[in-house]
């Protein structure tokens, strides 16, 4: 059987690698855009000289024929669907099933100029190679789209010290997914990096120079802003132009059911380009991420090669980076407070990290989790999450989420303190919670808390026991160097035993 798979970023390759491991199908992985597949997450750091192409591809140039994935750098036109054909620039290739994993590329609204030289989105490999080359003598930079690509793109510029003004259309940066506390925080941070913020502001014309490259952009307020480089990042949307006249069902993605089957046989959609006909309760129908591309690669790979299996996106995460400012989403955090909810929001006095904590008023479980400046353990936020726990029992817990033992205490204590304020409360904090905690949590630790209870004791005896006997020895025996060398190895053999036995009694004080 020969698999086709259109698109060689994350979704479509995890479906390649996948379906090597589960069969000896014949692999064609077909992209216009790069010989290899790279990381599209890592492209501001080639600009920003942090990583050099090739330091962005995951897998050697050898992986490929090693693992018999064939590699097509072409451009497909047209599919034909009846005759299982793809139409390619230079050729045509015949398919038995065929995967489109043909990602996204940067939303454009019409604005007079939009197509002029030095006016761009950031979505391909390509698109670093053209800011490069118009960055060249690059006096001002104009940003429009307060997404998180524009604000990478923001980063690249003030990296090499060229101002940059960006063109917000709503009142507060990205408050259509952030709520409001962490939206002004991101505001405040654009600021403080020397962005020149215009929010309330949208881009109505581009200028053109007698060269016909952008000279200057004007915007609805009438104000006329000079730049040579104007940054279109004001979303994005499927890539699917090039399938418009064909019998494929389409919406503003390609539309899939729950297996990632599209409505032709044997023609499924994964990644940026899939949209859910039923998404789960919570999630939308497009989900433009990483992670939930390499996901449905996996998934449409056990369902050619293995057993149809229903594609479930399981707890919904994401991450970013404002300048410093790392940001982490899990589970539920609309933007608007849904009345059902409550939320539990602490920010450090400095106004760049906070923790907030969605749970529902009635039952009291934890449904959501945003976190700015502040890292949290996936595994133990989605198990909270998974299993609706109680607002009460993660906060006393907290610790066991965090990454960072140098502040978490006060973090937690702040956060604790805010809730019990809020809600009459004399909740009290467990003990930091060490890594073996974390694993006994996580169902990754083999051994039952009896087993800890029982070691600890056990060392803690012995450490006292070797610590008395080196004090004896030197009164029974007169050889003097010997004994004292024996009894410094009893004391330092004690004190070891002691220290484990206290990291024991750590671990289970962090499970209490
Ligand atoms: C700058 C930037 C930063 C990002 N940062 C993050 C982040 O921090 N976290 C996160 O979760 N997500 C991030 N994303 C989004 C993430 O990169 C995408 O969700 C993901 O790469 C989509 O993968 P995909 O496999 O669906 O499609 P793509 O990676 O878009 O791959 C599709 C490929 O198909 C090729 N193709 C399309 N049509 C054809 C055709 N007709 N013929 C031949 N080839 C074709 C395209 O050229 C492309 O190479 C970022 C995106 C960008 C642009």
């Amino acid at each position: 059987m020969h698999i086709a798979i259109i698109g060689n970023g994350i979704s479509g390759i995890t479906a390649a690698r996948h379906i090597r491991k589960h069969s000896n199908h014949k692999i064609s992985v077909i992209s216009s855009e790069t010989d290899h597949f790279f990381s599209r997450t890592a492209l501001m750091y080639i600009y920003m000289g942090h990583m050099r192409y090739k330091e962005t591809k995951p897998y050697e140039d050898h992986f490929w024929e090693k693992n018999r994935i064939d590699l097509v750098r072409d451009y497909v036109h047209s599919i034909n669907f009846k005759g299982k054909k793809l139409q390619l620039k230079n050729q045509e290739i015949s398919y038995d099933k065929l995967i489109l994993a043909v990602g996204s590329t940067p939303n454009k609204f019409g604005w007079p100029g939009q197509d002029l030289d030095g006016v761009q989105g950031l979505y391909a490999y390509q698109d670093v190679e053209t800011m490069e080359h118009w960055s060249k003598d690059l006096k001002h930079a104009v940003i429009v789209g307060g997404g998180l690509i524009g604000i990478e793109m923001a980063e690249m510029f003030l990296s090499r010290k060229i101002p940059v003004t960006f063109l917000v259309r709503e009142k507060s940066y990205w408050n259509g997914v952030l709520p409001s506390e962490e939206s002004a925080m991101i505001n405040r941070h654009i600021e403080a990096h020397h962005a020149d913020l215009k929010l309330s502001t949208e881009l109505k014309e581009i200028l053109p120079d007698k060269n016909g490259r952008v000279r200057a952009v004007i915007t609805n307020k009438g104000e006329e802003i000079e730049c040579q480089f104007v940054g279109l990042t004001a979303g994005v949307h499927p890539n699917i132009n090039f399938l418009k006249d064909s019998e494929l069902a389409l919406a503003k993605g390609i539309l899939v059911n729950e297996y990632l089957e599209t409505n032709i046989p044997d023609v499924y959609a994964i990644g940026d380009c899939a949209q859910m006909q039923n998404p789960r309760k919570g999630r939308r129908p497009i989900e433009a991420v990483w992670y939930t591309g390499r996901m449905m690669g996996e998934t449409v790979a056990h369902t050619i090669c293995k057993k149809k299996t229903v594609y479930n996106p399981g707890i919904w995460f994401n991450s970013a980076k404002f300048f410093d400012i790392e940001y982490q989403v899990y589970g539920d955090v609309p933007a608007k407070l849904p009345e059902d909810y409550k939320t539990l929001y602490w920010e450090h006095p400095e106004g760049n990290r906070a923790i907030r904590i969605l749970y529902h008023k009635n039952t009291n479980e934890v449904v959501g989790f945003n976190l700015m400046g502040i890292r949290y353990r996936h595994e133990v936020c989605e198990q909270w999450l998974a299993n609706k726990t109680h607002i009460e029992e993660v906060l006393q817990h907290l610790s066991l989420a965090n990454f960072d033992p140098e502040f978490y205490s006060t973090y937690e204590k702040d956060l604790v303190q805010k809730y019990n304020q809020q809600n009459g409360r004399e909740l009290v904090l467990s003990n930091r919670s060490s890594t073996d905690a974390v694993a006994f949590f996580l169902g990754k630790n083999t051994q039952s808390k009896a087993d800890i209870q029982q070691g600890m004791k056990r060392n803690l005896m012995l450490g006292i026991l070797l610590i008395l006997l080196s004090f004896i020895l030197p009164f029974l025996f007169t050889v003097k160097l010997p004994i004292m060398i024996v009894s410094g190895l009893l004391v330092g053999l004690g004190i070891g035993l002691l220290l484990l036995s206290f990291s024991q009694r750590q671990v289970l004080s962090g499970l209490e």
